[in-house]
């Protein structure tokens, strides 16, 4: 398939190069319970393929090579093969339910660097999403303060042991990619100087990733990853990931380069712009967020305010400015 324009879409261009195509997967975790989705229906890992795949969502994940053997086998005898469940009739679980690492890049597509009246990065600009933060697809979103913010994020999933590789070879250490969102609380992100991105963007239950996690060869050559963010039905964030700035195969590379990448890891890959901030817009009790990126389906999160932390009534002035400016 044909790309127009787009040579400097490295995503697409590194797989249209990979010649080992065919249908990929998609695979997601019910009950803690590895399974892969055709259409609606999904099919146990573990029981289809007699016990040779494990059951926990991260073990079956490292059998990348039996995984797509699968995969393949369950396409070209659908009939044959009992159907576990729908996937309607369940709560799907974080495809990557215990990553060791969740690393996230910061200020990555030029115009949310803009909004946020930041200078472009000369390297990846990478923290750290605590793992704990991890939920699901239809998790709720907890909010201990009145400055909490939505990202919409597409996220790499790393398939297996990445150290010092190039960006040229570095989706081959890709398993897949699924969509996140990197929920931040401003008011504890900024509250010194230099801010506090970790903490400010890892409170219990601010890491929702889903709903499939869906392997790269799956993925048409022309798919231009659009995302799309709604909070409450109105469109907030769309772009697409053709917009990052340091693309998929350049950030494993990069990381790999200073440590060693394991199955699991995932890498949340930056928002971009549109987020509440910047306009002094933040989420609300009851607000439901509902991401979308174009071939990955979509999530569907709400909000909850729960209690306060011991500094959502101080209100950074890098924040203040910008309810200020909303105000005039
Ligand atoms: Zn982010």
């Amino acid at each position: 398939m044909i790309i127009e324009n787009d040579e400097d879409f490295a995503l697409s261009g590194a797989i249209k190069k990979m010649e080992d195509k065919n249908m990929g997967y998609r695979f997601a975790n019910v009950d803690n319970r590895a399974v892969l989705v055709v259409g609606d229906d999904y099919y146990d890992i573990h029981k289809i393929s007699n016990g040779a795949l494990a059951s926990d969502p991260m073990l079956a994940l490292e059998m990348s090579g039996e995984l797509k053997q699968l995969s393949d086998r369950l396409s070209s005898n659908l009939e044959e093969i009992t159907v576990t469940g729908n996937i309607n009739d369940v709560t799907l679980c974080p495809p990557v339910a215990r990553p060791r690492n969740a690393f996230a890049v910061g200020l990555n597509y030029r115009n949310h660097a803009k909004e946020a009246g930041m200078a472009i990065p000369p390297a990846p600009m990478v923290f750290t999403k605590f793992p704990s933060c991890i939920t699901g697809p239809t998790g709720v979103v907890e909010m201990r303060s009145d400055y909490v913010d939505f990202e919409g994020e597409l996220v790499a999933v790393i398939g297996k042991t990445a150290k010092n590789v190039t960006a040229d070879n570095a989706l081959e250490y890709v398993a897949g990619l699924c969509i996140g969102q990197d929920i931040s609380d401003r008011a504890a992100q900024f509250t010194s100087q230099p801010p506090q991105f970790n903490l400010g963007k890892s409170f219990d239950t601010f890491g929702p990733i889903g709903p499939y996690l869906v392997s790269l060869d799956s993925i048409a050559d022309d798919n231009k990853l659009m995302l799309t963010t709604l909070v409450n039905g109105e469109i907030r964030q769309k772009d697409s990931a053709k917009d990052l700035i340091f693309d998929i195969p350049f950030l494993v590379s990069y990381l790999s380069q200073i440590l060693t990448l394991q199955c699991g890891d995932i890498i949340f890959t930056g928002t971009p712009g549109g987020v509440g901030g910047p306009e002094g817009l933040f989420l609300k009790d009851g607000d439901v967020i509902e991401t979308s990126i174009e071939g990955l389906g979509s999530m569907k999160n709400r909000c909850v305010r729960i209690s306060d932390h011991s500094r959502a009534l101080e209100v950074p002035e890098f924040i203040q400015t910008f309810i200020d400016n909303r105000k005039i």
